[in-house]
C-alpha cells in the first residue's frame, strides 16, 4: 500500500485497478486501546461485510463492558497523567497537525477501507470522506496556540480568571454513514481542548476509526488518549454511555438511541450528552425560483451517498404552479447520476449500508404507494446480481403531509415532493416535523427569502443552495435533530469546563 501516492494517481484508477488493491488489503479488525491492537477480552468477533456484494471482508473484535472498562482506564490514566493535555500547546499542534498530514498521506488505504465498508464510490471517500476529516483535524489544530482564556472585568483588587478546562474522557459514538468525517468532528475540538477519547465506530463500518487510531499515535499522540472500540451499539456502545468514568458521550446517530443517551446519563453518573440526530430536511420551492439551479441541487442534495445523509433535503414542497416542471427537471438530473459499483470511477451513487437498510427502505417506497403516493421515477431495488444492496433515485409525488414517508427519516435515494397553493401553508407544512436539522428555500424575491430562512425551524437554512457548508459554521440541529453543534470554534465548548479562579488582593 503505497500511502505517498497523490489524489491525482488515484482518481485515474479503473476498477480492476482498485478492485486489485482492496484484494491485497491486510484488514485490522482489532481495537486500539493504549496504543496497540488488542482482540476483544471474551476472544469473540463479527464479520463485517461488504454493501458492495454482501460479501465479508474481515473480522472485527466483538468488544463489550470489560473492553469498555480497560479503555475507560487507559483514557483516564493518560488524562490524569497530563502527558496530551499540558503538552505546550505549540507541541500539541504540531502533533494534531502531523495527524492530518498522515490521513492525506493515507489516503488510498482509508478511502479503501471506507468503501468497502460502507458502499460510497471510491472517488467520494478519496476527495470528500479522507479529505474533509484530515482537513477538520488541521482546523482544530490551529486553534491549540491560538485559543486564550478570559479575564473578568472585576475591581481593582481582584484578579478573577476564567479558564477553559478539559472534561476529562470523552465518549463518542458515531453512526456509519460519514465513518471518518464524523470521528474527525469528534475527535479534533475534543483532543484540542486536551481530553482523552474513547471512540465507538459503528458496527457496519469499524475499519476507519481503528486505521486513525494507528495514525493518529504515529503522529505522536501519547498512547491511551485516543482509542478505539469496535463493537454493536447494544453491547459496546451502552457500556460506554453507562460508564461512570466517562465525562461526556458525543453521539451522532437516530434520534432513537440518542434517546436512550439521556436516559444511560440519567441512569449514571449524569455524564454530558451532545446530540446530533435526524433529519427530514425541506425544500421550499416558490413559483418564483430559479427551476434549473433548484432541481440540480435538489437531485444532488438527496442523491448524494445514496441519500445516506442526515440533512439530505427528502422533503420537496413546491408550489402546484411548477411542480410538474420541476420534478421532470429533477429526473433529468437523476438520470445524470450514475448508479454503479463503487470502485468503479464513473459511479456517482453505491450501495446502500446493509440488506436489513435495504430492505427498510424499500418498505418505506411500498408504504408511500399504499398510503396513495406515485413513484414518478425510480422506486426499484437495482444491481441485484453483484450480491450488494442497490436502489435506484427515487421520487414519490402526490406524498401528503401525514403520511409515513413524509414524517418518518428514510435514509436512502427516496424525495418525496407535496404541492402547495400558499406560502403560509408550505412554511407550516416545512415545520411539522420532529425533526430540525435543515432546511432550504427557493425564491428570487430576497424579502420572502429573508422572511422564509427566518421562520423555518432548523439548524441550518440555505438560500437557493443546498449542502453548501465549511468548517468554520456549526451544524447541528433544533428540536428531536439534537442539541451540541459540531464543526466550528463553537464545536469546542462542548468539550471543556469553564472554571473561575478568582484571587483578591490587598
Ligand atoms: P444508530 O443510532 O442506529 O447508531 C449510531 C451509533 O450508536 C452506532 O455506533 C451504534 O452502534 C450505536 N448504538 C446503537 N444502539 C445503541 C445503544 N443502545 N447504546 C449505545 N450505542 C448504540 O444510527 P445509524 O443507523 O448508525 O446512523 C443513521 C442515523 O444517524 C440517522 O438517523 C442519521 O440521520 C443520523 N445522523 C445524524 C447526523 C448529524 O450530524 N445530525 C450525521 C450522520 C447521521
Amino acid at each position: 500500500m503505497n500511502g505517498t501516492l497523490n489524489s491525482d494517481t488515484l482518481t485515474a484508477r479503473d476498477r480492476a485497478g482498485w478492485e486489485r488493491s482492496a484484494a491485497a488489503l491486510k484488514i485490522e479488525g482489532r481495537a486500539f486501546i493504549n496504543g496497540r491492537h488488542v482482540g476483544a477480552l471474551s476472544g469473540r468477533s463479527f464479520d463485517d461485510v461488504s454493501p458492495i456484494n454482501g460479501k465479508v471482508i474481515g473480522q472485527i473484535a466483538r468488544c463489550e463492558t470489560a473492553d469498555i472498562d480497560t479503555a475507560v482506564a487507559a483514557a483516564r490514566a493518560t488524562f490524569e497523567s497530563g502527558t496530551w493535555r499540558r503538552m505546550e500547546p505549540r507541541q500539541r499542534k504540531r502533533v494534531l497537525l502531523r495527524f492530518a498530514e498522515l490521513i492525506r498521506a493515507d489516503v488510498e488505504r482509508l478511502a479503501l477501507l471506507e468503501t468497502l465498508d460502507v458502499g460510497k464510490p471510491v472517488l467520494n471517500s478519496i476527495q470528500v470522506d479522507v479529505a474533509s476529516c484530515a482537513d477538520c483535524i488541521a482546523y482544530y489544530a490551529e486553534f491549540a496556540d491560538k485559543l486564550s482564556d478570559e479575564i473578568a472585568p472585576t475591581g481593582p483588587h481582584d484578579l478573577a480568571l476564567v479558564r477553559r478546562e478539559p472534561l476529562g474522557v470523552i465518549g463518542a459514538i458515531v453512526p456509519w454513514n460519514y465513518p471518518l468525517i464524523i470521528s474527525a468532528w469528534k475527535i479534533g475540538p475534543a483532543l484540542l481542548a486536551g481530553n482523552s477519547v474513547v471512540l465507538k465506530p459503528a458496527e457496519q463500518s469499524p475499519l476507519g476509526g481503528i486505521r486513525l487510531a494507528e495514525l493518529a499515535l504515529e503522529a505522536g499522540l501519547p498512547p491511551g488518549v485516543l482509542n478505539v472500540v469496535p463493537g454493536f451499539g447494544e453491547e459496546a456502545g451502552k457500556a460506554l454511555a453507562l460508564h461512570s468514568d466517562v465525562d461526556m458521550i458525543s453521539f451522532t446517530g437516530s434520534t432513537e438511541v440518542g434517546k436512550l443517551m439521556m436516559r444511560y446519563a440519567g441512569e449514571s453518573n449524569l455524564k454530558r450528552v451532545a446530540l446530533e440526530l435526524g433529519g427530514k430536511s425541506p425544500h421550499v420551492v416558490m413559483a418564483d425560483a430559479d427551476l434549473a439551479e433548484a432541481a440540480s441541487a435538489i437531485a444532488w442534495g438527496i442523491y448524494y451517498n445514496a441519500g445516506e445523509t442526515c440533512h439530505a433535503g427528502s422533503r420537496l414542497i413546491v408550489h402546484e404552479q411548477v411542480r410538474e416542471q420541476l420534478i421532470d427537471m429533477i429526473e433529468r438530473v437523476a438520470k445524470t447520476i450514475t448508479l454503479g459499483h463503487p470502485f468503479d470511477p464513473v459511479t456517482q451513487m453505491g450501495a446502500l449500508i446493509d440488506s436489513g437498510h435495504l430492505k427498510r427502505v424499500l418498505g418505506y417506497i411500498d408504504s408511500g404507494v399504499a398510503e396513495g403516493a406515485r413513484v414518478a421515477f425510480g422506486g426499484k431495488q437495482a444491481m441485484q446480481d453483484t450480491g450488494g444492496y442497490y436502489v435506484e433515485a427515487t421520487v414519490l409525488d402526490a406524498v401528503r403531509p401525514q403520511m409515513r414517508v413524509s414524517r418518518e427519516e428514510i435514509f436512502g435515494p427516496v424525495l418525496t415532493v407535496s404541492g402547495f397553493r400558499d406560502a403560509a401553508d408550505a412554511l407550516r407544512v416545512a415545520n411539522d416535523t420532529v425533526y430540525g436539522l435543515a432546511a432550504a428555500v427557493w425564491t428570487r424575491d430576497m424579502n420572502v427569502a429573508h422572511r422564509v430562512s427566518g421562520a423555518l425551524r432548523a439548524g441550518t437554512v440555505w438560500v437557493n443552495s443546498f449542502d453548501r457548508s465549511s468548517l468554520a459554521t456549526p451544524f447541528g440541529g433544533f428540536k428531536q435533530s439534537g442539541f451540541g453543534r459540531d464543526r466550528s470554534a463553537h464545536a469546542i465548548d462542548k468539550y471543556v469546563d469553564l472554571k473561575t479562579i478568582w484571587t483578591a488582593f490587598r
